[in-house]
């Protein structure tokens, strides 16, 4: 069993966007530039937002945090994205999720302008990317491709299944896996909360990438042996032996899973860090864009 460190794999992406931003800045005087917003104070949303920002900062970007309170109105939001559309020296433009309830969140991702829209959660993004074409791909299910290319995982022919089918990660990792591209060529499953006979889909799966939120779900016996798993999960669960009160914990109960598997990422150490890698990936995508 080998572990898919996304340590490793996030710091060699990170160290390539350094150089390739001391480039731009030399020959095009562009610095790439991130704008965040915030609304409201989620404890992990907080931490997501100043982890994508110190990042923003490690590779040389440029980076702006607007926050609102959790009260903000749909109005204020929508002003300030199209302030930051107008803004010719923001390149990419991510607005955290989840949005206070009173927050139509459509209304306000689907103002971005594409060619900020580095979340790539804007339908003009969506629409490329199920048709093969260039585009911003969203940030976690990039960086699960990421990851599987750095450690060269075999793809093509292979069974994926993925474990839930949201906008922002199991729905988009489907359609890449699916692609005609390497990583890719697999052919996938994609499982939702109404899948009947999901521990047999399991079983039969050379690749799964577990992504419903729900800790330790996928256990050892929906795995079989030699298998790829990739942990998307991310859940707080209160853990007083903790300084913060709470320890992270992925959608895999990785101690018994991991033994079968022939590589596994961990939680924390493996998707999460690949997520903001793959944001900068597209910032600089982004400025670069501009330029050409
Ligand atoms: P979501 O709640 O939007 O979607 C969950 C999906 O799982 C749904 O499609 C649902 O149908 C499916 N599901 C729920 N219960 C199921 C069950 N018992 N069997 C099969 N499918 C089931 O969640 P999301 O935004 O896609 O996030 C999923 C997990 O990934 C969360 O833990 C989230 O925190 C984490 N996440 C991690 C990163 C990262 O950077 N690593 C990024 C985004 C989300």
């Amino acid at each position: 069993m080998q572990i898919l460190d996304g340590k490793i794999v996030a710091l060699a992406v990170k160290n390539e966007i350094k150089q390739q931003t001391i480039l731009l800045k030399n020959e095009n005087n562009k610095i790439p530039h991130l704008a965040a917003i915030l609304a409201g104070t989620d404890g992990a949303s907080e931490t997501y937002v100043a982890n994508k920002i110190r990042s923003c900062e490690e590779v040389g970007f440029k980076s702006t945090m607007i926050r609102f309170d959790i009260d903000v109105t749909e109005e204020t939001l929508i002003a300030a994205i199209k302030k930051l559309n107008e803004d010719d020296d923001v390149d990419g433009i991510l607005v955290q999720l989840p949005l206070p309830k009173q927050i139509n969140e459509s209304n306000i991702i689907n103002l971005i302008h594409p060619s900020k829209d580095v979340d790539g959660f804007h339908p003009v993004s969506v629409g490329k990317l199920v048709q093969g074409l260039e585009t911003f791909i969203p940030a976690t299910p990039f960086g699960v491709m990421l990851l599987l290319k750095y450690y060269n995982i075999e793809t093509e022919g292979k069974h994926a299944v993925v474990i839930g089918r949201s906008n922002i990660v199991g729905r988009p990792m489907s359609i890449l896996l699916s692609q005609n591209t390497n990583p890719g060529n697999c052919t996938v499953t994609l499982c939702h909360s109404r899948t009947k006979n999901l521990e047999k889909i399991c079983m039969e799966a050379d690749i799964i990438v577990a992504a419903l939120g729900t800790p330790g779900f996928l256990k050892a016996h929906m795995v079989r042996e030699n298998a790829v798993v990739i942990d998307v999960g991310i859940t707080r669960v209160t853990d007083k032996t903790k300084k913060s009160g709470f320890a992270i914990k992925g959608d895999v109960d990785f101690v018994n899973v991991a033994p079968k598997c022939s590589y596994i990422t961990p939680v924390p150490g493996g998707v999460g860090l690949m997520t903001i890698a793959a944001l900068l990936k597209n910032t600089f995508a982004a400025a670069t864009r501009k330029i050409k």
